[in-house]
Parts: structure tokens; sequence; C-alpha cells
């Protein structure tokens, strides 16, 4: 048996192609108890439904997984619905752990690197790492780390400044260029920081 460190699938095949990708088959282990839309509990399956996802490399080989599913359709008001599955990204097309290495990825490597190594469009990847940083500028709280990396990023055509914690290894904050005037200015708000906590 073979086991993808996904609990909710059971993998039940892998073969291996001409260009040295995996293909996992896999049944889904978990079902629907109501309904996604109005919370009834009369839900019947209603057909079967493969999708196919991509998943973490592992070493070399590319991995897909086709999940073999169900759709459910609700007796009382007539929606259908497939599985929730948590491993997979509500684009129903990628493992949530393969988006995660990827947009931490895409701060060293080329959108095309990365699209080229997990067997996905560079489009994808460019907008995988635009989500990303949204979510950052969302939840960016400013702090200064015992170690402070300063790197930068080709982003939306032009050069950002990209704030790391080293130790802590996430990105801090994302500047909207890498002029001198606005590293300097970011620079100076972490000393602020240390120079208020002592
Ligand atoms: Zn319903």
């Amino acid at each position: 048996m073979y086991d993808i460190g996904l609990s909710e699938l059971e993998i039940t095949e892998r073969m291996i192609d001409e260009s040295n990708d995996y293909t996992y088959q896999a049944e889904v282990k978990v079902s629907p108890s109501e309904c996604l839309e109005c919370g009834s509990v009369h839900i019947v399956k209603h057909k079967k439904h493969d999708r196919m996802v991509r998943d973490l490399n592992e070493y070399e080989h590319r991995v897909g997984i086709v999940i073999h599913g169900h759709r459910y359709q609700c007796k009382d008001c007539g929606n259908t619905f497939g599985e929730e599955l948590n491993c997979v990204d509500k684009s129903g097309r990628l493992t949530k752990r393969l988006i995660t290495k990827i947009q931490l990825e895409c701060f060293d490597r080329t959108f095309k690197d990365i699209a080229d190594e997990y067997g996905i469009s560079q489009p994808s990847v460019k907008r995988l790492f635009e989500d990303y940083v949204d979510e950052l500028s969302e939840s960016y709280t400013l702090y200064s780390p015992q170690v402070l990396g300063i790197d930068e990023v080709h982003l939306r055509s032009q050069y950002c400044g990209v704030f790391v914690d080293v130790l802590g290894q996430k990105v801090i904050e994302m500047t909207e260029n890498r002029n001198k005037v606005t590293v300097r200015n970011s620079l100076n708000r972490y000393l602020k920081i240390i120079k208020s906590s002592v």
C-alpha cells in the first residue's frame, strides 16, 4: 500500500508514465453528512466524479493524483456537491501542501522553473504567488526579528524589497519597490521597534 500522507485518501495504485511522472489512483475516505447549501441530512449519492490534482514531487518524479469520488444530491433542495477535501485547494486542482511549497519557492526561483518542476502552468504559479503576497499584506504585523534578511523579488514587472525573519523562516514585509529611500525607511522602522523594546 502507498501512504502519501493525505489521510482523506486511500491510494490504490501508482503508475509511472514515459516522462517518469507518477500518477496515483485514490479513493475518497470521507463522505459529506449534510447538504452544503441547506444543511439537510437527506442526501444521496448522485454519480461518480473523478478529479485530477497535482501534489508535491516525490524525489525527481512529478505527482498527479486521480481522485475517485462522488457527487451527492440533496433531496430537499436539489443541490449537488462533491466531497470537501481539506487537503485540496478550493480550485480543486492542487493540494494545499503543494501550494504552500510553491509560494515559498517563488522568492528564490523563477516562475518557469517552478512550473516545469511541478508540471503546472507558469501563469498558475504567478497567480499563486500574487495571492500569497496579498495574503501577507493583509495579515501583516511588523516586528523586528532576531536576524533580519533583506532580499528582492521581481513582481508585477518591478523589483520589490523583501524583509525576512531568517530564523523564523518567514516574510515580514514586502515593499512596493526597492529604492534606497524605501528600504531605508523600512530599516528605520525596524530600528524603532528594537529601540522601543529595550
Ligand atoms: Zn439541500
